[in-house]
């Protein structure tokens, strides 16, 4: 694949896209393999290779389990949201993808990932869509939050009603890579700020990338001292382990 190769390549390919963009992928050529793809950013061959997670996970954390019965990190220590859909395995060439709609703002690949992650969603019944929000510090680093990007399109496709000011990061906590799972749970602790009541609202929650679920679980809790009665998390990849 071109990507593996010519990754400088295609980073330049998808900051001229973004420059272009005006919400519509104009390219014809798909993002993965360069090869023509009838106006989609992937063709039809790049996106049915991507990494979908396994069949049998478990439906609260969406980690492989034997049979998809709830594992046992989520039997002993229950987090705080209720379920999760993830879309896809968060592996080559997937991280590519996540990576080029991160650090260059890529609106055609929020477009098709969001629609990717709603149709995960179709069946449930929820309220209301809130991305995770990202601290104002980080913010105007990257000059936009990709989780909201991805809401847009899953509230959009969904008919529901978007909300992306009720909550607040309000502790620029130091990045969560490399710290122990017990230690980004502390490190993430009181980082959320909720300015409404939420009482009895369903709630999907998306991100981008579910690696230990520390910050996602950090909200929900938040979400549901407020008064929500459901959280789903909807996220386009699941870190495997
Ligand atoms: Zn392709
Ligand atoms: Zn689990």
């Amino acid at each position: 694949m071109r990507i593996l190769t010519q990754n400088t390549s295609l980073l330049a390919r998808v900051r001229t896209l973004a420059g272009q963009a005006a919400g519509r992928f104009l390219a014809q050529n798909c993002l993965l393999c360069g090869q023509t793809s009838e106006g989609e950013i992937l063709c039809q061959a790049c996106a049915n290779d991507l990494p979908r997670l396994p069949a049998s996970i478990c439906p609260r954390c969406a980690l492989p389990t034997t049979a998809g019965e709830p594992c046992g990190r989520c039997l002993a220590h229950p987090p705080h949201y209720d379920r999760t859909l993830a879309a896809f395995s968060y592996e080559f060439p997937l991280d590519k993808l996540i990576q080029a709609f991160k650090y260059a703002h890529h609106l055609a690949l929020a477009a098709y990932l969001g629609r990717e992650i709603a149709s995960l969603a179709s069946d449930v019944v929820a309220d209301l869509v809130v991305p995770l929000p990202l601290h104002p510090v980080r913010l105007r680093e990257r000059g936009f939050n990709q989780a909201l990007e991805l809401a847009r399109p899953v509230a959009v496709t969904l008919g529901l009603p978007l909300d992306s000011r009720t909550c607040e990061r309000i502790r620029h906590t130091p990045a969560q890579a490399g710290l122990s799972w017990k230690n980004r749970e502390k490190n993430i602790r009181h980082a959320f700020q909720c300015a409404r009541e939420l009482s009895g609202q369903r709630i999907l929650l998306v991100d981008d990338v579910m690696t230990t679920g520390a910050s996602l679980n950090e909200l929900a809790r938040t979400l549901k001292q407020h008064g929500a009665s459901e959280i789903t998390l909807l996220v386009v990849a699941r870190t495997l382990r």
